[in-house]
């Protein structure tokens, strides 16, 4: 009996669950890593996500030779065919793959026909194991984060004393959230000249003949696990220390703020979740670190991703085709390309992601999302396009995130209400509004921001579905006393700005 391991290009880990049930006979066990040309036909991929992870599985390979795995690396059009190959040539019996944490993925592999037995071993990238989600979500009439977070914290003992979580209380946010006042000067991010692997996988994809996204050059990323060590200690070193208080705020030109860029390598499994809070925890301890910096950041590993990832394989299966608001508005074309709109705000956010496959949280909730929402885009269309479109997305933690928080698509199973805002917030949030032809102030008229017209006209138009949601009621208050003249208007407005815009079909 010959049992081969099949490593998937997000699982690039030594001590990931197939490779570990044979990390003692790794000599006698064949290992294959597999680059599908036709995968990355499914969808139009940033260049630099396309390189990223298709060297990051170069690099580990190499790291699995020199740790004596017999290693074949293939490209290919398809899975089956190089699998089928390599599981003849080595008398393969039995195929040993760690469960991907992408469901679209799981019933690939399950549809593949195989001449040898196949065994999926439980993933173990993420601290709540198989099973585990369910059963913390079982008789919970809402499934909000807090709760989720609070019982990681106790579960891993992450800033506990005893009992109690450290500072007497579990969540510093109010201390963040700070506005972009004068002169910021957030930290440079740390970044790595490619080397001869990672050069010959640019020309590749600068040769794809499929269509892609963005800009290959100048690709910046880390494309191992020492970049990625690197990368944690840079962050824990000069941008942890003040995280918290700007964590919401956006500034033209400062594509990270104080944010972690951990993302990319964390979803590869470059990283490992525990490694990263316990790095935050020690600095904390060790250098007085703020509080509300350090939980701010511990809450976004131990409690957002783990959370999202649980809930992604709790939800049914069609959490995918959710469209609670029924919105259709196909995508506008200056998605895909910035230079088409004059929205400020979208463009600087959409030129950043098309620059470097990133942006930071908040201009992905409160600019792409936001806008996305309360302009009645299809979430579908939106989250093909995020999925297409950042360096660090999968299916398993796209949907929680396009869907549920940033659309609202589920109908509120994540969010208990929807992150819809008018110019107001962005104004207050960013400097973007003070290099815009269009005026955060007005609602109505030439000049009127069309996060205005659009968020009022979405308060409007599922005014009944948001009152059953019973979370806005003083919004919708202010709808009922806007003068009908005014509401008219912001009509003609949204339905004026959807006829003037162009879209792919
Ligand atoms: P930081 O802000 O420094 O946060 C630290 C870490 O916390 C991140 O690296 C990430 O691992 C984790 N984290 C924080 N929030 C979340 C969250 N909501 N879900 C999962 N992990 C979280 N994250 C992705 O990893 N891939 C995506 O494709 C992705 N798409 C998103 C789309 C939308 C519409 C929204 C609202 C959020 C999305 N996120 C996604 C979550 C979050 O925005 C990114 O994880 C974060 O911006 C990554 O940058 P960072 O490492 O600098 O994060
Ligand atoms: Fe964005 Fe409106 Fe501000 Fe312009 S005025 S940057 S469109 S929010």
């Amino acid at each position: 009996m010959t049992i081969g391991i099949w490593v998937l290009g997000d699982q690039l880990w030594q001590r990931q669950a197939a490779l570990q049930s044979r990390a003692e006979q790794a000599e006698n066990t064949p290992v294959i890593l597999i680059e599908s040309l036709g995968w990355v036909r499914l969808r139009p991929y940033h260049k630099q996500k396309l390189v990223l992870v298709w060297s990051a599985m170069r690099h580990f390979a190499a790291e699995l030779r020199e740790a004596g795995w017999p290693v074949t690396y293939e490209t290919a059009e398809d899975f089956e065919s190089p699998l089928v190959g390599w599981i003849e040539a080595n008398g393969i019996t039995e195929l040993r793959v760690m469960t991907p944490g992408d469901r679209p993925f799981l019933h690939l592999i399950q549809s593949l026909n195989l001449p040898c037995d196949l065994n999926l071993l439980p993933n173990n990238h993420f601290l709540w194991q198989d099973g585990d989600f369910a059963a913390w979500a079982k008789g919970r009439k809402n499934l909000l984060l807090e709760y989720f977070y609070r019982e990681g914290r106790q579960r891993f003992g992450v800033l506990m004393e005893g009992k109690q979580p450290v500072g007497g209380a579990w969540n510093f946010d109010k201390d963040n959230r700070k506005p972009p006042k004068g002169k910021l000067n957030p930290p440079a991010p740390l970044e790595f000249e490619p080397d001869a692997m990672t050069r010959e996988v640019m020309q590749q994809v600068r040769e794809l003949d499929c269509p892609t996204y963005g800009e290959l050059e100048p690709f910046r990323w880390g494309v191992g696990r020492s970049h990625a060590l690197q990368v944690l200690d840079h962050f824990i070193a000069t941008r942890l220390p003040t995280f918290g208080p700007y964590q919401d705020a956006m500034v033209t030109g400062e594509d990270t703020m104080w944010h972690a860029l951990l993302s990319p390598y964390l979803n590869l499994g470059l990283l490992r979740p525990l490694e990263v809070i316990h790095a935050a925890e020690r600095a904390y301890h060790k250098q007085a670190l703020s509080l509300s910096s350090v939980e701010g950041f511990i809450r976004q590993v131990l409690g957002w991703r783990e959370y999202m990832y649980g809930l992604y394989h709790h939800v049914e299966a069609d959490y995918a085709q959710r469209n609670w608001f029924q919105h259709t508005q196909p995508l506008p074309a200056f998605f895909w390309d910035s230079t088409q709109t004059d929205m400020n705000c979208l463009r600087q956010t959409l030129r950043q992601v098309e620059r470097t496959g990133y942006a930071h949280h908040i201009q992905r909730l409160m600019i792409l999302a936001n806008f996305s929402l309360i302009a009645g885009f299809s979430p579908q269309e939106v989250e093909n396009w995020f999925h297409a479109a950042f360096i660090d997305a999968y299916d398993w933690v796209m949907q929680t995130n396009v869907i549920g928080m940033g659309l609202f698509a589920d109908g509120g199973i994540l969010a208990s209400k929807p992150y819809a805002a008018s110019a107001n917030y962005v104004n207050k949030m960013s400097d973007y509004c003070k290099g815009c032809r269009y005026d955060p102030k007005q609602r109505t008229g030439k000049n009127a921001c069309p996060f205005n017209f659009f968020y009022w006209d979405f308060l409007d138009r599922h005014r009944a579905q948001l009152k059953s949601q019973g979370r806005i009621n003083l919004i919708l208050a202010n709808l009922d006393k806007m003068p009908p003249e005014e509401l008219q208007a912001i009509r003609q407005h949204a339905k004026g700005w959807h006829e003037q815009h162009s879209y792919l079909v």
